[in-house]
């Protein structure tokens, strides 16, 4: 090998314009509509390696929406704290892995619910989702989200909750989901945030994102998408994690 080897590769002609924010192809990107939403509990999600679906993944567009958020792809971290990358209290965070576990079993009605280490619905939930500093959300398939369960036990020091959707993911038959009370990762984050900060427009702004990207890939597949960006690669416009504007009405 010579040494003359460029250290950027190329790109190659052949592959659609990326966005730099999202990484998801320019006919599909809706970062133009997101406004980064003040949070007071922060969201960390933990990507399972295999997961980083380009197309129809929404881990990274979740995280977009928080000035307090952190995404992580790997498949184990020793701890929270080396997860976050500062210091931080794992009983001070909750986790999202919904397990055998059916909301709808346990707390009929309830959109997030607290469990015990044995899976059953903590008696008091105020008190057990009250003074979080954070959420983690593991975003994969089903058996990725069960392998990052396992693979990182500190997680079990973190509040377990699971989430009771009132209806069903906006994915709809564009992607199945295994279960009725699942979500996507952008909306379970939504969910999760605007229920424990008592803000339900992050749940609607959220899913409004959601149905955007939903919508743009409709529009892509059926061959009217938005004619190509110019550039190969491309922050959109009108965006920034120092901007503040209110957010877009839903
Ligand atoms: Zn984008």
């Amino acid at each position: 090998m010579s040494n003359d080897i460029p250290s950027e590769v190329p790109p190659d002609a052949e592959a659609p314009a990326e966005c730099l924010s999202c990484l998801k192809p320019a006919e599909l990107c809706v970062c133009d509509g997101v406004t980064p939403i003040d949070n007071r509990i922060a969201l960390l999600v933990l990507q399972h390696p295999q997961e980083q679906d380009k197309t129809l993944g929404t881990a990274r567009l979740a995280a977009l929406h928080f000035t307090r958020s952190d995404m992580r792809i790997g498949l184990s971290w020793p701890s929270l704290a080396k997860a976050l990358g500062r210091p931080a209290d794992p009983r001070r965070w909750a986790v999202l892995y919904l397990g055998s576990a059916k909301a709808a079993d346990l707390a009929p009605g309830a959109e997030v619910v607290a469990l015990d280490a044995k899976g059953a619905a903590l008696a008091d939930q105020a008190t057990a989702l009250a003074h979080l500093d954070g959420v983690i959300v593991l975003d994969g398939t089903w058996s990725q989200a069960k392998a990052l369960w396992w693979r990182n036990a500190w997680l079990l020091k973190c509040q377990r909750v699971i989430l009771g959707p009132k209806r069903p993911s906006r994915y709809g038959r564009v992607r199945t989901e295994p279960r009725s009370d699942s979500l996507s990762t952008i909306e379970a984050a939504g969910l999760l945030l605007g229920r424990l900060e008592g803000r339900p427009e992050i749940a609607e702004t959220l899913d409004a994102t959601f149905q955007r990207m939903l919508d743009a890939f409709r529009a892509a597949r059926a061959g009217q998408s938005r004619p190509p960006r110019p550039d190969r690669r491309f922050r959109p416009q009108g965006r920034g994690r120092g901007r503040r504007r209110p957010p877009p009405s839903v």
